[in-house]
């Protein structure tokens, strides 16, 4: 059984945060992007042979720019030659600003069984100050016309610590989201990354971002009243009703294979990462002249895994299961990690009881403070 990601690289415009592998490509190149990830679906098949596909994951970039004739292409071209489970939860990434009723509808006749809506804000001065293509009101069309397709897995992401935000401004947006029947929030702080328009910004003293305290009482904030309305906190930053947790996130968090198909995409199984080209371009050419796009791997040695294990699984609510950590390393965790463990226990930040090791509230907020005690 194994997890499927596919990274559509495409978004209308570039936002000024975004340090994520996407392009503002012209629409000429999707036909060509489409052709190219079937054939590494078949240099995938002819490496691992079929294998069962419990979840699919479309990505971005934003995989709703795509007419929805190409994911049914995509999702028959993976079907043919693995084997999506008939209870695979499938996801696609949506913009709210490139949706309408017939385009979901189609989606979900493709597969499609789940949506995660980049909403953001509720406010249209927020949105435009990110460089979001999307206004309140698409996402507020988005959502209804969600559930009109029949959609009844949605999830809607959320963001804090935005230039000119107030938590008056954040309660809002929480507030709207609590009320729209959903089933799943996933929220993010803005961090300012290199080489984005934002850090740059940042640079020259015109991004006005709010200061640590505010930002700190924007994420005790939402983090305290999501679960008030049945949304279980079940990683760091994602919330789930019952039943509704992502299965295909949560297989990374379990450290189970995955494969990664599209320009800047990962893989991991067997033991190795493998990282495939960012290059759209020699994406496609590699994809045509039948070699696997990948530019660099990584042998995942037992250090390695040792430490992504534990670090992956303590970004869950359950935390770190103490008997998978024996059966897979044959060592007891706290012969590995004992003095730091004991260490995070009275600050505060690990809580411990029979069979696992898990991040209080407090050892969430501060995670890597607590990650970096578990590298080797
Ligand atoms: S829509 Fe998402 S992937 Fe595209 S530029 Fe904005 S943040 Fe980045």
């Amino acid at each position: 059984m194994i997890s499927v990601y596919i990274h559509i690289p495409f978004c209308l415009a570039k936002c000024l945060y975004c340090d994520f592998p996407s392009t503002a490509a012209e629409k000429n190149i999707y036909h060509k992007y489409i052709s190219a990830l079937r054939q590494e679906i078949k240099l995938k098949h002819q490496q691992l042979g079929s294998l069962f596909v419990d979840t699919v994951y479309f990505g971005g970039g934003t995989p709703s720019l795509l007419p929805a004739e190409y994911i049914t292409e995509i999702l028959t071209a993976l079907n043919s030659l693995f084997y999506i489970c008939a209870d695979a939860e499938i996801t696609l990434e949506a913009n709210p600003g490139t949706v309408n009723l017939p385009k979901l509808a189609a989606l979900k006749q493709s597969g499609v069984n789940r949506l995660s809506f980049g909403v953001q804000s509720t406010q249209n001065i927020l949105l435009k100050n990110l460089g979001r293509i999307h206004t309140f009101e698409d996402a507020k069309k988005a959502v209804n016309a969600a559930k009109k397709a029949d959609f009844s897995n949605i999830s809607l992401d959320l963001m804090y610590g935005l230039p000119h935000q107030t938590l008056v401004m954040l309660q809002e947006s929480t507030n709207w989201i609590l009320h729209q029947n959903i089933q799943h929030v996933s929220i993010y702080g803005l961090q300012v990354e290199d080489g984005t328009p934002f850090a740059e910004m940042q640079k020259a003293g015109t991004l006005h971002l709010p200061d640590e305290d505010a930002v700190e009482t924007m994420y005790d904030y939402v983090t305290d009243i999501l679960p008030h309305y049945g949304f279980h906190r079940y990683e760091i930053a994602n919330f789930a009703k019952k039943g509704f947790e992502s299965r295909h996130n949560t297989g990374y968090w379990q450290d189970k294979p995955y494969i990664g198909l599209g320009c800047a995409a990962h893989s991991y199984y067997n033991s190795k990462r493998t990282y495939n080209t960012h290059d759209l371009y020699e994406y496609i050419r590699s994809c045509n002249n039948g070699i696997i796009p990948v530019f660099t791997e990584e042998i995942i040695d037992s250090k390695a895994w040792m430490e992504e294990f534990s670090f992956l699984a303590l970004r869950t609510a359950q935390g770190i299961n103490k008997n998978s950590f024996q059966e897979n390393f044959h060592r007891d965790i706290h012969t590995v990690y004992g003095k730091n463990i004991t260490e995070l226990l009275s600050q505060k930040l690990l809580a411990e009881n029979t069979t696992h090791l898990f991040l209080t509230p407090l050892g969430m907020k501060l995670g890597n403070a607590v990650f970096e005690k578990f590298l080797l």
